[in-house]
């Protein structure tokens, strides 16, 4: 999985875990998020720039 903000990889150990985490690289904040609403059995996750309300 690839930082959103500068595509340095990233080693995802928990996948189910959405807190906000820093990219060793860039030092962005960013996420892991999972999209369940495709159709059954299919996810998409990926790594977006987490943003604070
Ligand atoms: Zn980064």
């Amino acid at each position: 999985m690839n930082c959103p903000n500068c595509d340095n990889n990233i080693a995802i150990e928990d996948w189910q875990d959405d807190e906000p985490f820093e990219c060793p690289e860039c030092g962005e904040l960013i996420q892991l998020v999972t999209d369940e609403s495709t159709y059954v059995g299919a996810t998409d996750t990926r790594l977006i720039i987490y943003e604070a309300d």
